[in-house]
């Protein structure tokens, strides 16, 4: 996971016969009725299914999902698949461009959304056999809608929290099954909001929440449905969990003084009600290089912008009061 391939320096001798982009064969957009609801296609489904109907090609996009950084350099690819045979490699890979996976000219491949969504269903076992869905109604409303119609659902280890009137996933986490086990499921949510909380502020601390081993900390782009997250990976196991800068903005003193100040109970809310940990409109990327962000917290007519650096520390509060 914290594998840094730039090491071994190896440069591939040939690309794969891949595809640059699926917009190019020719092909218009997907089309539409004028609601501007996509019309589905079975046949395109079916094609595409088709395509991953096959392990080695699971464990390509499975193995493209095992990074923070996008493009993978083709030989870091096939040094983790451990393949001889680039024929082999360059014809499945092949066959995976365009839905599941892209492909950057010379420098590697990535995973489209379609590619993460299948990577984290193959790997939270949402196909396995003994899989059952858990599911409960959960407190608060959508930040999308403002409707009371949110529900956690539990596929496999993780922790699904949707918005059944505007069809909206707010959160996706990996979330123990055993929750489930000796309380009566109306308790869970409660359970998930003090879950996740607990473990975004032990490993935005350093504090590894499986194994309490140091946890080394970088700004991580185009995950957890933000465009920029804080990913924490331990050095003494595998964990690694990626916080969404609006909750580390949101467990900062100054701005909880402002929360609690602008008359909110940061005790009492689920997480899940905090636009800035959900909503990727409530955060500005003012730089990349080196990373740093503005969040933002609106509450009523007032307003609180804190800005973060790559370390995910706040380094500045710009409170507003007043706004009418
Ligand atoms: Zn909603
Ligand atoms: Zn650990």
């Amino acid at each position: 996971m914290d594998d840094t391939s730039a090491a071994d320096g190896e440069t591939p001798e040939s690309d794969p016969p891949a595809s640059e982009t699926p917009a190019d064969d020719g092909t218009t957009e997907a089309p539409q009725q004028p609601n501007g609801e996509f019309v589905v296609d079975y046949a395109d489904a079916a094609e595409a299914f088709a395509a991953v109907g096959n392990e080695y090609r699971l464990r390509i996009v499975t193995e493209l999902a095992e990074t923070w950084e996008w493009p993978v350099p083709y030989s870091e690819l096939r040094r983790r698949l451990d393949e001889s045979d680039r024929g082999r490699l360059n014809y499945h890979l092949n066959e995976l461009v365009g839905t599941f996976v892209w492909k950057e000219a010379d420098e590697g491949y990535g995973l489209t959304q379609s590619g993460r969504r299948l990577a984290s269903s193959v790997t939270a076992g949402r196909y396995h056999e003994d899989d059952r869905t858990r599911s409960t109604t959960a407190p608060g409303a959508c930040v999308y809608c403002d409707a009371t119609a949110l529900r956690l659902e539990q596929p496999a280890q993780r922790g699904t929290l949707v918005c059944t009137a505007c069809e909206t996933e707010l959160v996706d986490a990996s979330f123990p099954v055993g929750a489930w086990n000796g309380r009566p499921a109306a308790e869970v949510p409660r359970v998930f909001d003090e879950y996740i909380v607990r473990i975004s502020r032990s490993a935005s601390r350093g504090i590894c929440p499986a194994c309490a081993g140091a946890m080394v900390a970088e700004p991580v782009p185009e995950v957890i449905d933000f465009s920029y997250a804080m990913g924490h990976a331990c050095t003494a196991c595998p964990r690694a969990t990626t916080v969404p800068f609006g909750t580390l903005a949101w467990l900062d003193d100054t701005v909880r003084t402002f929360l609690h100040r602008a008359g909110v109970d940061t005790d009492e809310r689920p997480f899940w009600t905090v636009p800035a940990m959900v909503d990727d409109d409530t955060l500005t990327v003012v730089s990349t290089d080196p990373v740093s962000v503005e969040v933002t917290f609106e509450v009523d007519d007032a307003r609180c912008v804190a800005t973060l650096d790559d370390t995910g520390t706040v380094t500045h509060v710009r409170e507003e009061w007043d706004l009418g």
